[in-house]
């Protein structure tokens, strides 16, 4: 089955190829059949993430699978959520987002730093569809006071897993894929996928 993927990131199209291909669906990237983005106009992950599946979904004719990721921080009621990737004006500007986040966070103790990456992926069989797969995936940890780590990308130099005692920029690369909320989201889809 043909599903187009809702979003402009070669990274992700070939990680869900990889994931998605056994169980039969070939992947499009939204971009190859000239798709734009939608305004992000939800107020949570899961509805960005239907919105914008619906929207590849109406425009292609065919079934659509999108996502929408971000890290929420407890002491901030869930910011920056949504914004995550412009929480401090520009889109995709790392460096600055996580200086807004120390920012904000400078006179939060330790224990009161907890934090999540939370990723949903949502699939509709077409524009219509009453009836969504929705998939989510979590990964608890804390924010650091300063950065720590080269690797990984966002916030990663100062998010703390404490599974591993070191930070997601500091985690092996394949070890991050295989615990993260992004791994743990396809997982849940994939057995959803499978249980139809
Ligand atoms: P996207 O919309 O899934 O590309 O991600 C939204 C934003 O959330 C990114 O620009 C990052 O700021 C943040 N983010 C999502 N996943 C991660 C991650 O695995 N590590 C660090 N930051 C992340």
């Amino acid at each position: 089955m043909r599903l187009i993927l809702a979003s402009h990131n070669a990274g992700k199209l070939a990680e869900l190829q990889a994931l998605l291909g056994p169980l039969g669906f070939e992947l499009t990237s939204q971009s190859a059949l000239g798709i734009d983005e939608p305004e992000e106009t939800g107020l949570s992950f899961v509805e960005n993430a239907i919105l914008k599946a619906r929207h590849a979904a109406r425009i292609s004719g065919l079934p659509a699978l999108a996502d929408d990721s971000g890290l929420c921080v407890d002491a901030l009621g869930g910011a920056p959520g949504l914004y995550s990737a412009r929480y401090a004006g520009a889109h995709g500007d790392h460096a600055a987002n996580i200086d807004k986040l120390l920012h904000e966070l400078r006179n939060t103790p330790q224990a009161k730093r907890g934090a999540r990456f939370v990723c949903v992926l949502a699939l509709l069989r077409h524009a219509e569809d009453p009836e969504p797969l929705i998939a989510e995936g979590r990964w608890s940890g804390r924010i650091l006071e300063q950065r720590a780590g080269e690797g990984g990308f966002g916030y990663d130099p100062v998010f703390f897993s404490p599974e591993h005692g070191i930070s997601a920029a500091e985690l092996d690369a394949a070890e991050k894929n295989r615990i993260s909320h992004r791994a743990r989201a396809f997982a849940a889809l994939r057995e959803k996928i499978a249980a139809l």
